[in-house]
């Protein structure tokens, strides 16, 4: 397998080397898309054209041209129509098959909690990536099934709780999308069945039908926090960056305070998802609780070459064993590609400067890339190294 490819301005061989375990992605799109879809997955706008300009004219924009395109038999650089052209040439297997392998990936941890029917499942992800594959279970995905079988609210606590030990059996942790729904201002209390009972009574009325049912209830988001560490499964939590559904002044981890210190007596990891612009606020939890965990993914390749200036702010105050590499790569192979690729340069370039200003040893910046580039998330998941 070929690793990813930095560049020789920063690379470190053992940063190159790391077979990574990336702890949160979703599938590979199975069809091809179009010059609009593709722009739009390769951020988090949903609408692009004449006014808004083109999103190839981004940080991502400029790294897909610059990194993706020789992975693709083009020159660095090529311009974006041409790079769209020899995508189609390819089509989506092939390009699934070399972004994948060329990302260096060991160990793949899937969320199948967004539009499962359109992407890769994650055995097929895994396969594409020469990795180990293992799921990650939506927490609101097993509650709105559970809501459209037609329960009853007395009986929805603990249909959830024998739905969830079913759905999550091989999983190695579940995730809350409470960020999207209500934001991250839950409450440390754990709430009772007949609260559960109360608020699921809300929630079922109002949703007239099976088409409307979206949980957005905080004591229910909550509830399902616990049933996670009912099941003392790893949880992980979107925070901060996300798509224009999101409101981002309540998507801080510092709303979280509460409950993570509520569960921390629990000893289940906890792990906050994406974090930017909160990544030091976020650097600040990882350090004070035991059991907080977090990455910069979604961001890494979003901010392209600017990702070593959010590695090193991530790592100001984070602890090195409370950093874990995710792409949150969604539908485009370029973003496994890219994530990997940026967080490499990145990470090579922050372990490369404090080597510069002898602020710790070559075998010292070794076992930090091993730490946040593998190990970390073997140790949070109980997985083994790739
Ligand atoms: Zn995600």
């Amino acid at each position: 397998m070929t690793p990813a490819r930095t560049s020789a301005v920063a690379s470190l061989p053992y940063v190159e080397t790391l077979r990574l375990v990336d702890h949160h992605c979703h599938g590979v799109l199975r069809g091809p898309v179009d010059r609009t879809g593709f722009e739009q997955m390769l951020t988090e706008a949903r609408v692009t054209g004449e006014l808004a300009g083109s999103l190839f004219d981004s940080q991502i924009g400029f790294a897909v041209r610059q990194w993706c395109a020789p992975i693709l038999d083009l020159e660095a650089g090529a311009d974006p129509d041409r790079y769209l052209r020899r995508r189609a040439e390819l089509g989506p297997e092939e390009l699934t098959g070399r972004f994948l392998r060329a990302a260096g990936l060991g160990t793949l941890c899937v969320d199948t909690g967004y539009l499962p029917e359109l992407v890769l499942s994650p055995a097929e992800l895994g396969a594409a990536a020469g990795a180990a594959a293992y799921e990650v279970v939506r927490l609101e995905a097993v509650a709105e099934r559970v809501a459209r079988s037609g329960i009853s609210a007395a009986g929805f606590a603990d249909a959830v709780r024998s739905q969830l030990a079913e759905e999550a059996r091989n999983a190695v942790a579940v995730k809350s999308i409470a960020a999207y729904r209500v934001g991250l201002e839950l409450s440390g209390t754990r709430p009772t069945d007949v609260e559960v009972a109360a608020a699921a009574g809300r929630w079922l009325a109002a949703a007239a039908d099976a088409s409307r049912v979206r949980l957005a209830d905080e004591v229910l988001h909550r509830f399902l926090v616990w049933c996670g560490i009912d099941a003392g499964l790893p949880i992980q939590f979107h925070v901060g960056y996300g798509d224009a559904d999101i409101e981002l002044h309540r998507c801080s981890p510092l709303l979280l305070t509460d409950l993570l210190r509520a569960l921390a007596p629990t000893g289940v990891p906890l792990l906050l998802l994406h974090n930017y612009p909160f990544h030091r606020e976020a650097g600040y939890l990882a350090q004070v609780f035991p059991n907080v965990f977090m990455d910069v993914s979604l961001a890494t390749h979003n901010v392209g070459r600017r990702a070593g200036a959010l590695i090193a702010e991530t790592l100001e105050l984070a602890p090195f064993g409370k950093v874990l590499f995710a792409s949150d790569a969604f539908g485009l192979p370029e973003l496994y590609y890219l994530g990997s690729l940026l967080f490499r340069r990145g990470l090579g370039q922050v372990l490369r400067e404090g080597l510069d200003e002898e602020s710790w040893t070559d075998a010292d910046a070794a076992r930090i890339a091993r730490l946040i580039g593998v190990e970390n998330a073997c140790r949070v998941y109980g997985i083994g190294p790739r």
